[in-house]
Parts: structure tokens; sequence; C-alpha cells
């Protein structure tokens, strides 16, 4: 743990600004005086970043790779501040100064790296090995645009380029000399050399990557491991690049900016697959780079390349770094010189891979064309592995076609990715228990049979030091007070919180924390938006990105239907409640989209509408990202995880909300399963159909909305209100929802857990009138929250995959 005093940090602080701008404390803007700020915990950690590095360059120590197409990874200054230990010393100082830190930690910009929740769940994977002390690093993209920001004009979403890197970034450094070539097109011929096939690949157009390191600093351990992030330059000097193309200047920048596209943007979209070229690209361009530069680590320490799978070990983070495989092994034969088997064998146990989906358009497939012509080498092993593997289909099952045709990885012109993924790495992972069970019993049977013991479960995690000591220092202090400061090291002890349940002087002590809390957020909403709510109501939250699936537009249509309720009968008895949302949708996702213009048209109704003030409120909060999450899970009571069941693999926004103290309110799906075993029924709302029910009315039949659309009056009403000019839109604005609810028989069930739902709101609105029962219930979520912990999950990663700890 670093040790630092208030007076030494104030000297360095007043030296830094001098320093880097000359100013004094006084003249210093926000800004200076967050970079000032931010170049100090670099002084103070990169000492412990050399030390690691030599540390790890040294010792027979394996290596864990994390490669992720994302990492989510939001403000770093108050999360390293906090791991380096000085949180406290450097507010207090900066209070002598009349600085305030809340103010500016403001001036960082969220390195939105990532869409959702698997680029978040990379994050907090990052941050638990650190602390752990494992030496786990980041492979990624350092892409040059985030994911867009919303902004939400006349009740639509509107998407504007997130140019983050724009003012610099101060948390990076470039590495050129430890650059790498990645080659892309051209053709490959076969050899024989020394009796031996050997593939020339030529004609390739090649890309420099240049890595850009982050460190990424371990809870008080003094473990500072890297983030590697990747940039696509084009090759060669500027000035021997213009001077050889002096006659066609245009052509030439053509050339750099295709090679600098590469990274120059995060796709926004956390399912579907599109089957884009830049994609493809993307994925091969960081992959390579990320092996290229392992194998150059690992080959300094004089090892022999046959034990690489003693030193190393690669997690691929779904299936967009799965290239990983033909590339490890595109560098042991062609480059090493190791036999196929020898390559493979390698490879497989060097390799895990972690599967996020099991929804069929989100699972990836390229084009054999498109794949051929990019990544000629690399598609001539991807096919030896197929041919390999099917022939070991066949010696097993016989000619069983059907079964070896859905197994493999190359059939009707397109190459699966998962298959590939499976075939060539020793683990594979779901994310939650239920999760993990779909995919043994049902979606990979097959491989589940045939690769006895790959599949594994390994439910996510979120890192409780940004969820819980950073986003919510009030109820850190309570912690600190009842049960002391073991759990930050070991959140499991977080459970000890339960003997203080019934409480009452803790219980009402966390009351005022969560109101404290809403309070904050309600001034937020109000200076942000003009909307007055009100910290007594209950906060009902859903915040994640918008999808089908996720139902939205459930939450949505139980409002509407609220608010019907409500009008047609001034007197009924409902606790005042706000309703608040926060989602970025697809930009190309034509429903999610207008699911979202439906809840701002409703909020705008209700918020103007004196009748039901009082009682019910609607917020849009737009532009959900990292550091909006820290803001608004922890003044959350309800936290509505309500996807249809089957559908959210896991969920750790789930997570979050529990370790703050919300209840939730969600179906059996994902991890909100394992939330319920953990704190018990009685302590979380269930509601709707099972997973079981879902995949059998998905495979059978059985479910037709049109009938529940003639036969519940609820229903009936606000699908009419969707298209009757009810809602102060044209009249065919929200077209695609009653197409997608009524014509094309409601993929997501939303109509079928209408009823349910809506029972399940009623129990909340009961339960939140005894303060003392909910505060309890909130106070055991919190003391079981500890599970779910990322340094738990990691630790299971690191004893059954990995094998390092
Ligand atoms: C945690 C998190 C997510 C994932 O939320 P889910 O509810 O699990 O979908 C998405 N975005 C951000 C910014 C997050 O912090």
């Amino acid at each position: 743990m670093m040790q630092l005093s208030k007076e030494q940090f104030k000297k360095d602080f007043e030296r830094k600004l001098i320093s880097l701008f000359a100013e004094d404390v006084k003249e210093a803007s926000r800004s200076h005086k967050f970079i000032a700020l931010a170049e100090l915990v670099k002084e103070y950690a990169f000492e412990r970043w050399l030390k690691t590095n030599k540390k790890y360059s040294t010792e027979d120590k394996k290596q864990v790779y994390y490669f992720s197409m994302e990492f989510l990874i939001g403000r770093l200054l108050e999360n390293n501040l906090i791991n380096l230990g000085i949180i406290d010393i450097v507010k207090e100082g900066l209070e002598e100064f009349g600085i305030s830190f809340e103010d500016i930690k403001l001036e960082e910009k969220d390195a939105g790296l990532g869409n959702g929740g698997l680029g978040r769940l990379a994050a907090c994977f990052l941050d638990s090995m650190a602390t752990l002390g494992i030496a786990g690093h980041g492979n990624g993209i350092r892409y040059k645009y985030g994911l867009f920001e919303q902004k939400i004009v006349n009740g639509y979403q509107v998407e504007v380029p997130d140019n983050w890197l724009k003012d610099g970034y101060v948390w990076e450094v470039r590495r050129r000399d430890k650059a790498c070539i990645v080659n892309f097109g051209g053709n490959v011929r076969f050899t024989v050399e020394d009796g031996r096939l050997k593939a020339i690949h030529e004609n390739y157009e090649s890309v420099l990557a240049v890595p850009y390191d982050i460190p990424i600093i371990g809870f008080k351990n003094g473990v500072v491991n890297t983030l590697r992030l990747w940039s696509a330059e084009p090759i060669g000097e500027d000035f021997d690049f213009f001077s050889f193309s002096m006659g066609d200047y245009s052509k030439a920048m053509e050339y750099k900016y295709s090679v600098e596209s590469i990274t120059s943007v995060l796709y926004p979209d956390d399912r579907t697959e599109k089957g884009r070229l830049l994609r493809l690209k993307q994925e091969y361009f960081f992959v390579s780079a990320g092996i290229q530069s392992i194998i150059r680590t690992f080959k300094k320490k004089g090892k022999p390349i046959t034990e690489l799978d003693k030193y190393v070990a690669i997690q691929i983070n779904d299936t967009h770094p799965a290239l990983a495989i033909p590339e490890l092994l595109r560098i042991l034969i062609d480059e090493e010189n190791l036999s196929w088997e020898e390559a493979f064998k390698i490879t497989v146990n060097t390799i895990s891979y972690t599967n996020h989906t099991i929804m069929a358009e989100a699972l990836e497939k390229w084009p054999i064309d498109m794949f051929k012509s990019l990544l000629p080498r690399i598609f001539t092993i991807v096919e030896e592995i197929n041919r390999r593997f099917c022939l070991d289909l066949i010696d097993k099952y016989g000619h069983d076609l059907d079964k070896i045709n859905k197994m493999a990885i190359i059939r009707d012109g397109y190459i699966n990715m998962a298959h590939l993924a499976i075939v060539g790495s020793h683990s594979v992972n779901g994310v939650a228990k239920l999760h993990t069970k779909i995919l043994k019993e049902k979606e990979l049977k097959l491989f589940n049979e045939y690769f006895e013991g790959k599949f594994n479960n390994k439910t996510n995690g979120i890192t409780h030091r940004r969820w819980l000591l950073q986003a919510n220092p009030r109820l850190t202090k309570l912690l600190k007070e009842t049960i002391g400061e073991e759990w930050i090291k070991d959140p499991n002890k977080l459970i000890e919180l339960k003997k203080f349940a019934k409480d009452s002087s803790v219980k009402e002590k966390f009351y005022k924390i969560k109101q404290q809390n809403k309070t904050d957020l309600a001034k937020f909403i109000k200076n942000k938006y003009d909307i007055t709510v009100d910290p007594n109501s209950i906060f009902d939250i859903q915040a994640k990105r918008l999808h089908g699936y996720k139902r939205q537009l459930l939450n949505a249509l139980y409002i509407l239907d609220l608010y019907n309720r409500l009008k047609e009968d001034k007197g009924i008895d409902i606790y005042p409640r706000t309703f608040i949302f926060s989602a970025k949708a697809f930009p190309g996702y034509i429903l999610a989209k207008e699911i979202i213009k439906f809840i701002n048209t409703l909020a705008n109704k209700i918020n103007s509408d004196d009748d039901v003030n009082d009682k019910i409120k609607v917020v849009f909060i737009e532009n959900y990202g990292v550091s909006l999450a820290e803001k608004i899970i922890p003044s959350a009571n309800v936290s509505q995880q309500i996807s249809t069941a089957s559908k959210e693999a896991s969920g750790t926004g789930n997570m979050k909300f529990m370790m703050n103290g919300a209840i939730t309110l969600g179906t059996l799906d994902g991890a909100n399963i394992e939330i319920k075993d953990a704190v018990g029924e009685e302590n979380i709302i269930i509601f709707g159909l099972t997973a079981d029910e879902v995949i059998n009315y998905s495979k059978n039949g059985g479910y037709r909305s049109l009938d529940l659309y003639n036969n519940n009056p609820r229903i009936k009403r606000v699908i009419d209100q969707l298209l009757n000019g009810f809602l102060d839109v044209s009249p065919s604005e929200f077209m695609n929802i009653y197409n997608h609810l009524i014509t094309y028989n409601d993929e997501f069930f939303v109509l079928k857990d209408f009823e349910d739902y809506s029972k399940a709101q009623d129990k909340i609105d009961k339960l939140y009138r005894d303060r003392d029962k909910w505060n309890e219930m909130a106070i055991i979520n919190v003391a079981a929250s500890g599970q779910f912990s990322s340094d738990n999950t990691i630790i299971r990663y690191a004893r059954e995959i990995w094998k390092v700890l």
C-alpha cells in the first residue's frame, strides 16, 4: 500500500501544476487541475508498473491474456486513487486548496470502448485480476471513436460521434517500439521445404499495429497490470510515404485513411451480427497483433515454444477474438516450424472461450468468399481445422452426415465462429448457471457430448470497488461502521451485514442513505431536464441497452396501463413512483428506437398531466454509460431485470443494483436465478414465464398474442392507444411496435407476461409501504451481493481454466 501524507500530496500537486502549465492552484482551470492530478497518479503508479512488468518478465509465472473486442472502462481517476489507497488523502488535500474532487473528476471523459455488458465485464475482470495479483492483461482495440453519444431530440434518439480522444487521453502510453505488422489480402501458395509442406503468403498489404498501454492498478497491493489497445497506422515514415506517392496525393491519402479506418470506430451493436468486412478486419487486426506480442514476450524468457501453453493462457471474450486460434496456429506452424499436431495441441491448451449468447442472430458467421480474400492463409488453416475435425467426427459417429453437418465449422458457404472457438479451445464457459445449462443441454448439446468436460460455468461478476466503494460512498461508510473493512479485500464478508438486517438503527441509516442518493439523482434530473421528481417516491429503474428481449416495452406498456387506471379512477391507491429509463439503441434497430420514442412520448404526457403528477413520473435519462450508471444505480429502490426468460445470458446490471440495495423485479433468467438463491425468495420479486416455457412455446407454438388482445381489456386498451391518436403522435408512429406485438405474434412474450408483471408491480407497491420490511430486504440484498463480486468469478477462472491460482 502506498504511503502518502496530505502535505506531501499538496506539495506534489502544486509542483505538477507548475511543471505542466506554469500555473499555481489559484490560476489553474478545472481541466488543468484534472490533468495535473492524473499526471500525479501516473507518477505514483508508474514505478509499480515498471516493477510489475519486470517481475512478470523474469519469473516463470503463467501470464493470462484477456482478449476482448470491447473494454468499457469508464473513468479511471477515482478508481486509480481508490486502488492506490490514497483517495481520502487526495480529497482532503484538494479540499484544503478549496478544490472539490467531485468537481474535477468530471473533467475525465468516459472511455466508451464498449457497447454494454460484454465490455463492462472485461473491465471488471481487469480490476479483479490486478487486485488478486494475477498476471492478467487486456488485449483490445483503441477505437478512435467509442460508442456514439446519445441525445434525445423531440423524443427520438440522435447519435453523435464520441470523439473521446480529441483532447488526448491521459492514461495511455504509446509504445511505438512494440509495434507489430499485420497482413491482409494477397494469396497463398504451398511449396515443399525439407520434406515439409510450407505455406507462402504473398502480395499482401501490411498494416502497422501500434500498442497503447493503459495501467490497471490492483487494490492496495502494488500490482499494476496492462490493458494493451492496438491502433492501426500506415507503415513507413510519413515523409517516405508522401514522396513515394508524390504524383498521386489523394490516392496516398486514401491508403492512409483505409488503414486508419480499421481502428476508427466501435460497432454500436451489442447483439446481432452483420458480417461486415471492416469488422472482420478489426477482429484479425487486434488478435494478430496481440498474439505476436505475446509470442515476442514469451520468447524473451528463453523457453522452448513447445512450452507456450505452460506460460500463457488466452481467454477469448465471445467469438469476436476467435481468430486467435488460427493465428496462433499460423505462427507456430509457419514461423516456428512446428508440426500441425504439435501446434494444434499447444493452441487448444492455451486458448479458452467464453460464450455470451444463445440468440441465433448474434452468432458470428463469416461468408467464405469474404474471409478467404481478406485472410487467405488463415482461411487455409480454418479449412484444415475443419477437415480434421470432420474426420474425427466420422470416426466417432460413422456417416451420420446430419450430425456432422450440424457440427462442422464450415458449412453452407459460411465459417461458424462459435464452432471454431469450441474446437480450438480447451474450455468453453457460459456466464450463468441457466445459460450454461441451456448451452450444454440444448444449443451446443452435440458439442458437449463430443467434448466431454470442456463445458463449464463461470457466472459473471462485477467489481465491488467501482460499483460500491466508488459509486456509493455513503453506503460504504455505513458498511465500515457496521462490519468493518475486510469485505473490501474479501467481498464474501459482506454477508456479515445480514446480522444487521433487523437492527432498526442500521435500517434507518440505510434508509437515509438511499434517500440522500435519490435526492442527488433528483437534483441531476431537475438540472438536466427540468423535471421535478420526489425522492419520497419509489425509484423504479431500468437501465441497460435497449433491446426487444430486455423488454423495456413491457415496463412502458405497464406504465401506460397504470396511467389509464389512474385517469379512470383518481381514487386508486398507489404509492408514488418514479419510473426511470436509460438505454441506448443500436442506430439501425428500428423497433428499439421506436420504443425510445414511445417511452419519451409517454413521459411527456404523464409528466404534464396534473391528474396523475403526484403519483407517477417518467424520466428517460439520455446517454447511458458507466459514469451515468454509477450515478443512477445507488439511487434505485427497484431494479428491473425483466428479460424474456432464456434470453439474457447473465446480466451484470442486476448485480450492481442489488449491491446498492435495490430489490430486483425480475424473471427467472440469467443470473437473476442465482440472485434469488442468494437472497432468498422472500427478498426478490419474481414473475413471468420460465425458460422452459419460453423455449417450449418458441419450439412448439401454442401462444397467440392476438387472443390476449381480444380477451384482456387492459391489454387491448394499451395496444389500441399505440395507434389511435391517444399519444399525440402521428397514427403510424408506433406501427412497428404494434406489428411486433400483434402482427408478428410478440416474439418476446411481452403480452404473455403482462398480467403477471402487473401483479408483481402491485406486490412492490405493497411492500414499499412497509418501510421496515423493505429496508430489511434491501440490506439482505447488499449482504448477499458479495457472491457476485468479479473477484469470485476471476478466482474460478484462475483455478479452473487458467490454472494460475
Ligand atoms: C453493467 C452495464 C451494462 C450491462 O447491463 P445489463 O443490465 O446486464 O444489460 C451495460 N452498460 C453499462 C454502462 C453498464 O455499466
